[in-house]
């Protein structure tokens, strides 16, 4: 007998009619004699249907703690609903949120991490033969405040509580049956991995694929813990997250996917004084505002002078651009300006430790495809370029190409 963590995602739980075909599924386990313990997400729309009513109350500064009490009311709605859906096919089953499980988070409201699980009322209601149905991405901090872990964060819930409770799966079901070379919704020649490295599910999901949440990711590989994503819609095998990578970077095509994000913004300070410390004096007040800085390019100094280039969560632009202005003298009086209209588009796959050429290979097709290239970024298993938002489907679908991804074969090179 086994015991599953079953996540099912917005668009899963979607209707009433979808919550019904969960519970089919989630009866047909227990029918076939193993365990589960069933997470949730809000349903599709629900989650940005009540942040747009917290902006229009506080447009400028939203308050994250009541933003935290309003969002983790979502995922409340689908554990009932779930609940009921399986008690209505006798299959016995109970609701719980995050602060009832007891899932223990740090108090960063809208970005929390979790600490700690309390696994006792989950595994009384396993003993019980009873379905324990988990709120996603909602926990609760040392003072009984309600807190959530970021948008997508339903799929850390799942994996959290797999490894809390020693899961012998951690199923993610999705409106996608698996992971794929990149988003299925962009390229349609994009093709299912059976398999795919840790390693490259986390560089994916860092760059942007949200198929999973990074923290997910990182959270399986701090525990092992067996992960797949799958269709909540149609049977299927889905992707198996493995560890193995030795055995799998043997058997693996050099590029293994290709990951965007498109909610990207670049701003770039120029003239400022070419001294040691500049970056430091640039780049330490953004941190302090609590902002992410993901790709940095100095420019190489002429007359003891640099520019200086960096890109950001497009949400941060104006906040960035604004501080900058500010500093504009302190920082020597560099000229600031910007684009909050670009995105990042990366390749990605653990075979490139062995092979060379990649880069270039990447800088051709999107040549060829007339795509101007702002900024690039690599890393051992990755490279990343910074292009015009308006093009990105045309470089994905590129590098598609390029790689020959839609094609079983490992690449030939
Ligand atoms: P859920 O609501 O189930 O959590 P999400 O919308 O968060 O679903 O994630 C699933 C979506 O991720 C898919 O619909 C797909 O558009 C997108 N996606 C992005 N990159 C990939 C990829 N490489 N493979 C599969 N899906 C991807
Ligand atoms: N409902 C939350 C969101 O939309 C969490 C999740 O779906 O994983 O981001
Ligand atoms: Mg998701």
């Amino acid at each position: 007998m086994a015991l599953y963590v079953m996540k099912y995602g917005g668009t899963s739980v979607g209707s009433v009619e979808r919550i019904r075909r969960v519970a089919d599924q989630v009866a047909a386990v227990r029918a076939g004699g193993d365990d589960a313990v069933i997470v949730v997400s809000a349903m599709s729309g629900e989650t940005n249907r009540l942040v747009a009513m917290a902006r229009e109350i506080m447009p400028a500064t939203v308050d994250t703690r009541e933003l935290d009490v309003l969002l983790s009311t979502g995922e409340q709605v689908t554990i009932a609903l779930l609940s009921m859906a399986l008690k209505a096919l006798n299959c016995d089953a109970r609701s719980w949120t995050g602060a009832q499980v007891r899932v223990l988070t740090d108090a960063a409201h809208s970005k929390a991490r979790i600490v700690d699980i309390n696994t006792d009322r989950l595994r009384a209601d396993i003993e019980a033969g009873c379905v324990p149905v988990v709120a996603g991405f909602q926990g609760v901090d040392e003072q009984g405040n309600i807190t959530t872990l970021g948008r997508g964060g339903s799929d850390t819930s799942a994996v959290a509580l797999a490894a809390a409770l020693g899961a012998d799966e951690c199923r993610i079901y999705t409106d996608v049956d698996g992971v794929y070379t990149t988003d299925p919704r962009v390229e349609s020649r994009a093709r299912r991995l059976d398999r795919i490295t840790f390693e490259e599910m986390l560089e994916m999901a860092s760059l942007g694929s949200k198929v999973l949440q990074i923290r997910a990711v990182e959270f399986a590989g701090n525990y092992n813990v067996p992960l797949r994503v799958l269709s909540s819609f149609e049977p299927g095998p889905g992707t198996l997250i493995t560890y193995d990578t030795e055995e799998d970077e043997m058997e693996q095509a050099v590029v293994s996917g290709i990951a965007f994000a498109r909610d990207e913004a670049q701003v770039t300070i120029t003239g400022v004084p070419d001294r040691p410390g500049i970056a430091y004096a640039i780049l330490g007040p953004i941190s302090d505002l609590n902002i992410v800085v993901d790709m940095i390019i100095q420019n190489v100094g002429a007359d003891g002078l640099t520019d200086f280039t960096f890109t950001v969560n497009r949400d941060d632009y104006a906040r960035v651009i604004e501080h900058l202005r500010s500093q504009s003298s302190e920082l020597g009086g560099g000229s600031v300006s910007g684009d909050d209209r670009v995105a990042k588009l990366s390749v990605v796959g653990v075979g490139m430790r062995s092979h060379a050429g990649i880069a270039s290979r990447m800088f051709r097709a999107l040549s060829e495809a007339g795509i101007n290239l702002r900024l690039i970024s690599t890393s051992e298993i990755k490279v990343s370029v910074v292009i015009d938002e308006k093009y990105l489907e045309l470089g994905v679908r590129s590098l598609h190409e390029e790689f020959e991804l839609a094609n079983a074969s490992v690449d030939p090179d």
